[in-house]
């Protein structure tokens, strides 16, 4: 479905400036000075800034609505999103900006995550937090780091330049961490060998403490503010589309439920499935990468066979909405053992009750899977028996909502070939002029705030060449 399609006539009209020639419309053919290809968070937030500096655009987006990973779903009172979306900034300036366009909707709300294992639950993160845990894993955890400790201290040993994951937990946290946790969790999210997995997707994700506070977590139960999103924003109503929304706000020029067919690289044309055909000054998307890469015609042999490198662990997320009160007080919950076949599950409403009529509750579920489609009855079934064996439901009769969202290629594997196969191709279409961002247009492991700063950055590239 087209929607907003008349904004393109008085939007695209007055300006003249155009460089490559004067617009022109036909039944099937237009041209436009950037065209947007994808209306999550970074499309979104080019289209805004090039509004906002009065540059024509047409944004496309192939879903009936936009906002891509941050849509939410609103089923009998409950507000589900695509899995836990909780808003944490790095830079000032984002926040500003994300802020001035929301107002006074996003509260701080505060994170309590935990790990539930050995049947306990133990506190976020792992490597900081052993207290609760049975004596010999602690003994194993808290002396594995020391000795690990020892050996950065006075041998050289040096996780930062451990080739692949596997090695770097060892290096970094020592054989007991990593046997109770960093391996199996990790293998059961990531669904891909460990030794085969890069550091390079890591960054600010996996806490790494300090020996005084592994010792002091090892004696003392305390919620940790460790890693990047202790507190994070988050609305009373709306859920996270709230964030798409107010960037897409009153923006001309967005068609949904239009995706972008084929491209010709050469001639700088896309064809979209309304049957258009648009030529472009420039074109900033923010779909896969390896499809936009599938989708263009005029890349080089070497580089279109080099899109089967690039790799990622899709998610299915069972979200509920029970009656009754508030099961956990945990916003998400951990899973590293292999009987539970989800690697974390948790609700929303403890940290924002909103999200669920009163007297009633939300609970989610995230399985990760790789090749192949997901069993929704199966993990539905397993999920339902673990949440009861761990009392967050009493009753299948409490459950009075079910969504399942299915997130295929959530995440981006970082294997050895992930870091080259993505450079090439970002470079191949920039020379092009195609600016590829976002999440899955970089192939990256980015934030809320990185996909709109690309966005941004994008839309400000292209106003900085004009
Ligand atoms: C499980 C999970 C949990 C997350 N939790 C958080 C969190 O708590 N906090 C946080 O900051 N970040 C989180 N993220 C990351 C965050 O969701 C993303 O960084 C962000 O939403 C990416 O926005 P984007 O615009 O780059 O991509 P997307 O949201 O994927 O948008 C791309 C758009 O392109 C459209 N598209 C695809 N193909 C075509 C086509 N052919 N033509 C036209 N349009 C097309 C898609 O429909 C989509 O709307 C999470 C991600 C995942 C997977």
């Amino acid at each position: 479905m087209e929607q907003n399609h008349w904004w393109v006539l008085p939007l695209f009209v007055p300006f003249i400036p155009f460089p490559c020639g004067p617009i022109r419309f036909g039944l099937s053919f237009m041209k436009v000075e950037t065209l947007i290809a994808g209306g999550g968070l970074a499309g979104l937030s080019c289209a805004r800034e090039l509004h906002s500096a009065f540059h024509p655009y047409l944004l496309v987006e192939k879903e009936r609505e936009a906002g891509g990973l941050c849509r939410t779903v609103l089923d009998r009172g409950f507000t589900f999103d695509y899995t836990g979306h909780f808003l944490h900034f790095q830079k000032e300036e984002m926040k500003e900006w994300v802020l001035h366009l929301v107002g006074g909707g996003l509260k701080t709300r505060t994170r309590h995550a935990v790990i539930y294992s050995q049947g306990t639950y133990s506190e976020y993160p792992y490597q900081e937090n052993n207290a609760g845990l049975p004596s010999q894993t602690v003994r194993e955890n808290v002396l594995g780091y020391l000795e690990a400790a020892l050996r950065r201290r006075f041998l050289g040993a040096d996780p930062s330049r451990a080739g692949d994951f596997k090695t770097w937990c060892l290096q970094a946290f020592g054989p007991g961490l990593s046997k109770h946790f960093m391996f199996p969790y990790n293998e059961k999210l990531w669904k891909f060998p460990l030794s085969h997995l890069t550091t390079h997707w890591m960054g600010r994700f996996v806490p790494s403490p300090r020996v005084l506070e592994v010792l002091h977590g090892a004696f003392t139960r305390r919620p940790s503010a460790s890693g990047y999103n202790a507190t994070f924003l988050y609305p009373d109503q709306g859920g996270i589309s709230i964030l798409p929304r107010a960037i897409g706000r009153g923006l001309p020029g967005v068609w949904t439920g239009v995706g972008l067919r084929s491209l010709d690289l050469l001639k700088g044309k896309a064809h979209l499935t309304n049957g258009r055909e648009v030529e472009y000054g420039r074109l900033v998307s923010s779909l896969p990468l390896p499809r936009l890469a599938a989708l263009s015609r005029g890349l080089p042999a070497t580089l279109a066979r080099s899109i089967r490198d690039l790799k990622a662990t899709s998610i299915y997320n069972i979200n509920l909405g029970l009656k009754g009160k508030q099961p956990i007080p945990y916003s998400w919950v951990y899973f590293p053992e292999k009987e539970f076949m989800f690697h974390r599950a948790g609700s929303v409403s403890a940290c924002v009750p909103t999200v669920a009529p009163q007297g009633h509750a939300s609970l989610y579920v995230e399985f990760s899977y790789r090749n192949g489609k997901p069993d929704a009855g199966k993990l539905g079934k397993h999920a339902l028996r673990k949440l009861k064996e761990l009392g967050w439901i009493q009753r299948e009769r409490q459950i009075v909502s079910r969504v399942d969202l299915n997130l295929p290629g959530a995440y981006v594997i970082y294997d050895g070939k992930r870091d080259e196969t993505v450079a090439g191709l970002l470079a191949f279409f920039r020379k092009h002029r195609v600016l590829s961002v976002g999440r899955y247009g970089r192939w990256e492991y980015g934030s809320m705030e990185s996909a709109m700063e690309q966005g941004l950055t994008a839309a400000r590239e292209i106003l900085g060449s004009r």
